[in-house]
């Protein structure tokens, strides 16, 4: 850092920190993405102050300038649902079905888990986030005190919720709001709560209407997994008479600001009741995993779209997944919705970058807050180099950056006017560190012997 030596005349105290040079991606008053070019992002207090011409930035006294010619300025990336600590459990459960997978090896392998392993796990996660231009995730695990500590220390934003099943009788839903309250508003206010129970097929209905009913007393979200799977709809209707969604409408928990995880079992008559949920709903949608799934259908993205809900993009865990990179799931859901409807229009690459930047935020409660670039808006940017051979000549660069550029192009990440990325070297993380922790408590974690599951799978 180089202060100025005599502070430029004009605003009363310089900026924290100028960038200039870039093309800015922004929104217009319709949300429609716009490039600014040979633009300036001045950044004060953790927010955008302004985004001026590089020309109008160049005599501005700044705590810090990056020079980013080349580049472009986006707003970060919202990791809308993942289980950050489960890159622990990459690769570790390959091509299997659901069933197995959570049955033989993830829910055996969670009943060995420590608060050490969350730390270490959530450490490696931010550290793949950070480097791949995710500023903010939505985590939905246990031990989850040991995510909130990981967070503070590293910089990222983060909307956090402590998971539980029915199966852990009254404590585990009375853990989840203890944690929501202690937490909300932590790390200097990047940590937001939400409840988080597992999903309508691990939770009783008794549960959910509990649990709605603590949302709305304490003012909290509901982050949550319903009808992530066709399986899950049609053993519902079998079990029930109802699907999951409108488990979540009788239980009151639509009356809430609710975060649905996946839903590509939204059927057609589970439309209206997301359109009359009289909470905020928003669906985060994890494209990978349901390729590698095999499961027969995706978010239905287009649908939820006409009736106002909005999608936000997601990773889900690195054991399903098996990576956080939430540009990939950026360009997988423009390609599936593609290849779903049959019909090339849709998505088009703008709407891909509405996904990851507007709805995105608007998926985890922060909108007006990030998913722009705009004065007033928290600072949290990234900047993506586009000099690579891959990602020249530019013709359109709404689809260079969807389908051409890759996370790996992510060059500098920044939270609340916070450097945690700088040309690619991560400040806040440790890597090498954090792998050899991990690998320590291995043996350990992995051990099936015991024969136990923290859960049983059964749709
Ligand atoms: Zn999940």
């Amino acid at each position: 850092m180089t202060p100025s030596p005599t502070p430029a005349p004009g605003p009363a105290r310089g900026a924290d920190l100028v960038i200039t040079g870039c093309t800015v991606l922004t929104h217009d008053q319709d949300e429609r993405v716009v490039f600014r070019e040979d633009a300036a992002i001045v950044v004060r207090d953790g927010v955008v102050d302004d985004v001026t011409s590089t020309a109008e930035a160049a005599g501005l006294a700044a705590g810090e300038r990056i020079d980013a010619r080349g580049q472009v300025a986006m707003p970060g990336l919202v990791n809308c649902h993942t289980h950050a600590p489960m890159v622990a459990l990459r690769g570790l459960a390959e091509d299997l079905p659901t069933e197995e997978w959570f049955n033989d090896v993830v829910w055996p392998v969670e009943s060995n888990l420590t608060e050490q392993d969350v730390e270490s796990g959530a450490r490696l996660a931010c550290a793949e986030m950070i480097r791949g231009g995710v500023t903010c995730f939505a985590d939905h695990y246990f031990a989850m005190d040991a995510v909130a500590a990981v967070v503070a220390e590293c910089g990222m934003r983060a909307h956090l919720g402590q998971a539980y099943f029915s199966s852990q009788g009254d404590r585990g839903r009375e853990e989840s709001l203890e944690f929501a309250l202690r937490h909300r508003g932590g790390a200097g206010g990047r940590i937001t709560t939400a409840l988080a129970p597992h999903a309508p097929y691990t939770v009783t209905d008794a549960d959910l209407a509990a649990t709605a009913e603590l949302a709305r007393a304490h003012g909290l979200p509901v982050h949550l997994h319903a009808s992530e799977n066709r399986d899950q709809a049609d053993t519902s209707l079998a079990r029930h008479g109802v699907t999951p969604i409108e488990v979540l409408e009788r239980t009151g928990v639509l009356d809430t600001d609710v975060l649905i995880a996946h839903g590509t079992g939204i059927l057609e008559r589970d439309l209206p009741v997301l359109a009359r949920a009289r909470g905020r709903t928003a669906v985060a949608s994890a494209p990978r995993g349901y390729l590698k799934f095999g499961w027969p259908t995706t978010t239905p993205v287009r649908a939820l779209r006409e009736i106002g809900v909005p999608v936000g993009l997601a990773t889900d865990g690195a054991a399903s997944n098996n990576s956080l990179d939430v540009w990939e799931a950026m360009a997988l859901t423009a390609l599936i919705q593609k290849s779903t409807t049959g019909d090339p229009r849709w998505l088009t690459s703008r709407q891909a970058l509405h996904h990851a930047t507007l709805q995105s935020a608007q998926a985890v409660g922060l909108a007006g807050q990030v998913g722009s670039i705009a004065p007033g808006r928290r600072a949290d940017i990234v900047l993506v180099d586009l000099t690579g051979p891959h990602t020249q000549p530019v013709h359109d660069l709404a689809a260079t950056l969807v389908h051409s550029a890759r996370s790996g192009d992510v060059r500098t990440t920044i939270v609340d006017g916070r450097i945690l990325m700088r040309d690619r070297e991560l400040l806040t993380i440790d890597v090498p560190e954090v792998v050899e922790a991990l690998g320590r408590r291995m043996p350990a974690l992995l051990d099936r012997s015991h024969g136990r599951r923290i859960q049983e799978y059964d749709t």
